[in-house]
């Protein structure tokens, strides 16, 4: 802490020593407010910025930690305690987050973090969730600020993407929901409005949906709770590259319309979880506008490649879309949550969800004004300010920053990827085509040593890769999304799962 800082504090803190001696003849201190806020700002004041500065200092130190440790099993135990009747002082609530919790946490802000597919957080984000709490504005609807900010995050999206200005977005909690959010907006187009009320029994046929085998399993559990049943998602082969066969796919559409079944909805993935592998977007397209049916496309990270002039080419036939969804937590870093749904349809969009409660009749003037509400768009009805630390994180790094910093991470893949084709221990398993590098002990064919080595990882708190099966095989899977992680950690990296690979095979687990 600088002089003058200090300088302030002191003084501040005499200040404060100052007005409760005042307050004492007044009102009692000890009387606990009838109100939540409290007694004391300025010593309120005084612990948040010590909370601020501490998660600064933790940001600032990220690279200096372990990547993941557990939490031993007192610490755990102090979490099973019984519901607190009387309240305790902030600063302590701090000190026991700084001790019992932040040591604990999953990891995803390391730049040797590889695992799924986590965004990695960032100061500014940090900062403008701050700032929506303390709003704490309900995003459901009504004419306020929050709702204009929600609309500019829509318009930004279509620009980017291609789509009208008028193209309809909802926040959500993440790309499950969205995808879920898309089959419902889907349905209701095919079978028509009336179907929010009669059912999905009163359809004459059974819906059909089209997704590649190697598409995310929320597209699955999408249709389960739409009613429609995964049984009815065909899952469409894939090519060498892992990318849906088109040609299958209009097989598969041509079968079931002879079935006496309905066909509606087509999911491109921009992006997979397991390899990064992109459809042939737009021959996913005119498959769909020939056959008449929705194509929404799951671009939870990949769709995003949109802002990065190198990466864009490869999700072309993304701006043919009938809806995407993504995530702004996953590659642009948003703090959790801030999933996105985008519509090119506003008026089926809204028809799917829009309600007629008297509660929420909009007015002609005043804050119930206003046309379109966010909760017209989705199932929610409260809903956070998730807008808030997207809009910040736009407008403090825009868009072209943003999207060097995803065209860097696969950059740093293809390093890896270098790395693991030169390694005597690893071989790679799928070709890097974004930042995905997945690979495995060469000869392991039960692919269980490399299920060994990255739990083994884990414990060291090296890094945290994790596993997914290809072709049957569980592998090691390295996803690159931190714009922290640079070249020289890979080198780390791979030196850490060698390290593990020989330490494993001579019968030892991680020191
Ligand atoms: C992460 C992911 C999802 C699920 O998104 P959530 O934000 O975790 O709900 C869906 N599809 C793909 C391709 C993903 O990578």
């Amino acid at each position: 802490m600088g002089r003058s800082r200090r300088l302030l504090k002191s003084l501040a803190s005499e200040e404060r020593a100052l007005s409760r001696s005042r307050k004492i003849d007044r009102d009692a201190p000890d009387a606990p407010r009838a109100d939540l806020d409290p007694a004391d700002w300025d010593a309120f004041a005084e612990d948040a910025h010590r909370g601020l500065d501490l998660m600064i200092d933790y940001l600032r130190g990220v690279r200096q930690r372990k990547v993941w440790q557990p939490a031993p099993e007192a610490v755990r135990a102090r979490f099973r305690a019984a519901l607190p009747q009387k309240g305790k002082p902030l600063a302590g609530l701090i000190d026991e987050f700084e001790q019992f919790m932040l040591p604990y946490a999953n990891g995803n802000l390391h730049p040797l973090f590889m695992g799924w597919v986590h965004g990695a957080g960032t100061p500014v984000g940090m900062v403008a969730d701050m700032l929506a709490a303390g709003l704490n504005a309900n995003c459901g609807g009504r004419d306020h600020i929050a709702i204009e900010v929600e609309k500019e995050i829509a318009l930004w999206l279509a620009e980017a993407f291609g789509f009208s200005p008028e193209s309809s977005g909802v926040f959500v909690t993440g790309t499950s929901m969205a995808n879920l959010v898309a089959a419902v907006v889907a349905r209701t187009k095919t079978l028509g409005e009336p179907v929010r009320r009669g059912g999905l029994r009163a359809a004459e046929r059974q819906l059909v949906a089209y997704a590649s085998q190697e598409a995310h399993g929320s597209i699955e559990r999408a249709l389960e709770i739409a009613g429609i049943g995964s049984a009815f998602l065909r899952r469409i082969r894939v090519d060498a590259a892992r990318r849906m066969d088109a040609q299958a796919l209009g097989a598969a559409i041509a079968k079931d319309r002879a079935e006496g079944l309905l066909p509606f909805f087509v999911v491109g993935s921009a992006g997979t979880v397991n390899t990064g592998a992109i459809d042939a977007l737009d021959a996913l397209a005119d498959l769909s506008a020939d056959e008449g049916l929705w194509f929404h496309v799951d671009g939870a990270f990949g769709a995003l490649c949109v802002l990065s002039p190198e990466l864009k080419p490869l999700v072309k036939g993304i701006e043919r879309a009938d809806s995407i969804a993504l995530d702004f937590h996953k590659w642009l870093h948003v703090p959790y949550d801030a999933g996105f749904f985008l519509c090119r349809h506003p008026q089926v969009h809204r028809e799917t969800f829009m309600s007629t409660a008297a509660y929420l009749a909009r007015a002609p003037r005043g804050l119930a004004a206003a046309d379109i509400w966010p909760c017209d768009l989705g199932p929610d009805l409260s809903r956070g300010f998730r807008a808030l630390k997207t809009w910040f994180t736009f407008q403090a790094y825009g868009a072209e920053r943003l999207g060097a910093v995803i065209a860097r991470t696969c950059r740093v893949a293809r390093h890896l990827e270098g790395l693991i084709a030169a390694s005597t221990v690893f071989e790679l398993c799928s070709r890097a085509r974004l930042n995905i590098v997945c690979f495995g002990v060469k000869g392991d064919s039960s692919g269980e040593l490399n299920r060994e080595i990255v739990m083994d990882l884990h414990e060291s708190g090296l890094a945290a890769p994790s596993t997914t099966r290809l072709d049957g095989r569980p592998v090691i899977r390295a996803a690159i999304v931190n714009h922290r992680t640079a070249e020289a950690d890979m080198e780390v990296f791979v030196a850490a799962a060698e390290a593990s690979a020989a330490r494993l095979r001579a019968g030892r687990r991680a020191p």
